[in-house]
């Protein structure tokens, strides 16, 4: 049996409420009564106490050209929410992105992850994969294949449109090599995080900051154990072993990615653990 609209409760608040019913000609249903298969939802109460799902934006390279990227995250085993061309098409004036999955979704991104304490980043975060090869061989040797410009401002755009909807803090936008240091290093050393920054995406130390640190430390490094503690206390998961190893050499590679591209060989040197610190500083 079907609703007709006679059937349906009436609803009239006051005077204002049965002119405006009277004017539509018997549709008297609030807008806060929402109607569902089978029953009203009320929302004309609403709670003050809650907070979005969605705490991280992570983002990737494909490590693969654009057609196949597309093919592998609309297949069967991992997707994103969003993926970006390496020369997005416009539509009057602005950059076009791929959504391949509704935001209130959960897409198969992160994998086996964690970030400030919290594991299994797909149920919490925003994925954009961005099209780039990543490591490449050139007639100079290995390199890194570097981000057009206009792909920055396609992934700019979207990303200040996701941090701003769901109140992402600059340390929560991360790159995949933050949350799964040792397995991944997307989007890599060549991806702009500080021109990101600039444009108000993300999390970058203040160069005084980072310049105060190097005279602190250049007499005496922290040790190893108060390194790693600074690194889990930024968000990367690392235990404090007071050795360097393995698992703290790759968060330290993926630190160096992120925050000092220049060079990213896993040692925690001055300038690392400078900017750490500076970090820390502003945002934990
Ligand atoms: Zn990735």
């Amino acid at each position: 049996m079907s609703y007709s609209s006679s059937a349906r409760p009436v609803h009239i608040a006051g005077w204002p409420g049965l002119l405006l019913c009277l004017l539509a000609l018997g549709a008297c249903t609030p807008a806060t009564l929402k109607e569902r298969p089978g029953y009203w939802a009320d929302q004309s109460v609403a709670a003050k106490a809650f907070n979005h799902r969605v705490r991280f934006l992570v983002l990737h390279y494909t490590g693969g050209d654009g057609p196949r990227a597309l093919n592998v995250l609309t297949g069967p085993s991992v997707s994103s929410h969003y993926l970006v061309a390496t020369a997005p098409p416009a539509h009057s004036g602005e950059p076009i992105v791929r959504q391949l999955v509704p935001e209130y979704e959960r897409a198969w991104h992160a994998g086996t992850s964690s970030w400030g304490g919290r594991h299994h980043l797909n149920d919490s975060s925003i994925g954009i994969e961005i099209v780039n090869a990543g490591p490449i061989e050139t007639a100079n040797g290995n390199a890194w294949q570097g981000f057009r410009q206009d792909q920055i401002a396609a992934v700019s755009s979207l990303s200040k449109d996701i941090v701003t909807r769901y109140a992402i803090a600059p340390e929560n936008v991360v790159g995949h090599a933050d949350i799964a240091p040792g397995r991944k290093v997307d989007p890599g050393p060549a991806f702009p995080w500080e021109a990101l920054y600039r444009q108000g995406i993300g999390a970058w130390p203040d160069a005084t900051r980072v310049a105060a640190y190097r005279n602190q430390f250049a007499g005496a490094m922290p040790s190893l154990a108060a390194i790693q503690s600074a690194l889990a206390r930024y968000g990367y998961d690392v235990p404090v072993t007071g050795v360097l190893d393995q698992r703290t050499h790759a968060v330290v590679v993926s630190f160096q990615m992120h925050f000092r591209p220049a060079r990213y060989d896993g040692v925690p040197d001055l300038d690392t653990v400078a900017r750490l610190w500076a970090l820390n500083d502003k945002y934990r």
